[in-house]
């Protein structure tokens, strides 16, 4: 295999600004044009239908303010403030509820943020019981529970109450794990409280433990990071995501506090994504996608291998077929071929909410050009390659025809490498461009090519 840094400087860098696809057209693309009416059409649409859902509930808060951060949240531990939202995501889950019937199965659970844990015990115990009472639920053998948790504000007790309510998946922010690095991001958390929580989730028998790295950090030096590595290898979770840090302090104020003399040259970015590449792989994990790993019996890995895994909001997935509904601030539902946005903004989400309002502000309707774009799109992230004939006997249509400037595009971007394969019956990513998959989507996204400025995006989720 080629390593990464082999690939041309200019498309690694034109990588590293696209968009990371979790929808197609992207979030950019969502307006006021699409409000409150249409979703609800969409939703009455779904409650005649057993198609399985995902449900995403976004927790906005945080204890304390890490600098790379890009997520919408708020930092608080004013118990008073977190309960009333948590009062509001309920009475959101009730309106939905009502529209949804009971139709759809609930398949998955999904808790993000912010920092879900920043719900007590007690919160997420109340509301699984209203998610129970007012929707279908799959039995627990086959519903997804998962979370992602702040080691910082967790406690070896919360692993077994967490366990004891269903949960069966853990995603632990980590980072990294350097003191040093830690320190210049203000995310200061110890290897043993890893550690311990990791072995926790073990012994409270949870199916699969997720480690969410970020590579690009201030002080990250492949030295460093290769002790870092040695840490979560050792530890062993089932699955690891490995994410860019983009620095957009403009757009992410937080990021101002980071002194930019301490971070890496794109080089050293390029050298630190090859190491976890490079080291997991040796390690025995199976690259995922763009940026994912995962032990070869773990269910994300099986699903890439017999072309099954899917790319939706909350990143890989191995449902099939699923609806979403997103509740809390900023949360996106994608059913039905719609997509709808919460208000970005807490204070307006809870005045609509209390008011007895769905929060939805904006959103989009895919056209049957969207949709198919977005098949490909998603083909290239989940297995780097597209199929013209199989796609095309689904839509009727003379892919290679249709597509041809596309793909004429893509051959100029190959050049002389051997990271791209392209003809008339589709286009194959090999293993060596694995790090340019966003670059290749980028060329099906018409929305992109119509003018949009690829600098707004963002590498982090
Ligand atoms: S990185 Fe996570 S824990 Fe840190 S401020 Fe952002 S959302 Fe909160």
């Amino acid at each position: 295999m080629l390593p990464m840094t082999a690939l041309p400087a200019d498309l690694l860098a034109r990588e590293l600004r696209g968009p990371r696809y979790t929808s197609y057209p992207t979030a950019l693309a969502f307006g006021p044009q699409f409000g409150v009416a249409d979703y609800i059409g969409a939703a009455r649409e779904l409650a005649r239908h057993a198609d399985p859902l995902s449900l995403y509930f976004h927790v906005p808060f945080c204890a304390s303010n890490c600098y790379y951060c890009g997520c919408n949240r708020v930092v608080t531990r004013n118990r008073e403030r977190i309960e009333r939202y948590f009062v509001a995501l309920l009475a959101e889950l009730k309106m939905h509820s009502a529209l949804l019937s009971r139709g759809p199965e609930v398949v998955q659970i999904h808790f993000g943020g912010g920092t879900p844990n920043m719900f007590s015990v007690g919160q997420f115990a109340r509301l699984l019981a209203a998610i129970h009472q007012r929707l279908r639920v799959a039995e627990s053998g086959r519903l997804e529970l998962s979370m992602e948790v702040d080691p910082r504000l967790a406690e070896a007790s919360d692993i077994y109450s967490w366990r004891a309510l269903g949960f069966n998946r853990l995603s632990f922010g980590v980072q990294d794990v350097n003191d040093s690095v830690q320190l210049a991001i203000n995310r200061v958390q110890s290897r043993e409280r890893i550690a311990e929580l990791t072995a926790c989730a073990r012994r409270a028998g949870f199916s699969s433990i997720n480690y969410d790295l970020v590579y690009g950090l201030p002080l990250q030096t492949p030295a460093r990071l290769a002790g870092s590595l040695d840490f979560v290898i050792e530890q062993r979770p089932e699955r690891i995501a490995a994410y860019h840090y983009a620095h957009l302090p403009q757009r992410f104020p937080a990021q101002k506090a980071i002194d930019e003399a301490q971070l890496p040259t794109p080089e050293v970015r390029q050298q630190l994504r090859a190491m976890i590449h490079g080291r997991l792989l040796l390690a025995g994990y199976r690259a995922i996608g763009l940026d994912h790993y995962a032990l070869p019996d773990d269910a994300l890995a099986r699903a890439q291998q017999d072309g099954t895994m899917r790319r939706n909001f909350q990143g890989y997935s191995t449902l099939q077929g699923c609806e979403l509904v997103g509740l809390g601030v900023s949360a996106i539902s994608q059913l039905r071929g719609c997509f709808a946005q919460n208000d970005t903004d807490v204070d307006r989400y809870l005045a609509a909410v209390e008011t007895g309002r769905l929060a939805c502000v904006r959103g989009y309707r895919q056209t049957d050009d969207d949709r198919l774009r977005a098949e490909i799109i998603e083909a290239i992230m989940c297995q780097g390659e597209v199929d013209f004939a199989k796609l095309g006997l689904r839509y009727g249509d003379d892919l290679a025809e249709r597509f041809e400037p596309e793909l004429q595009r893509l051959r100029q971007l190959a050049g002389a490498g051997d990271w791209l394969t392209v003809g008339p019956w589709g286009l194959r990513v090999s293993e060596s461009g694995r790090a340019l998959l966003r670059v290749v989507a980028m060329v099906f996204d018409r929305q992109l090519q119509a003018g949009d400025d690829a600098r707004r995006y963002s590498s982090i989720a």
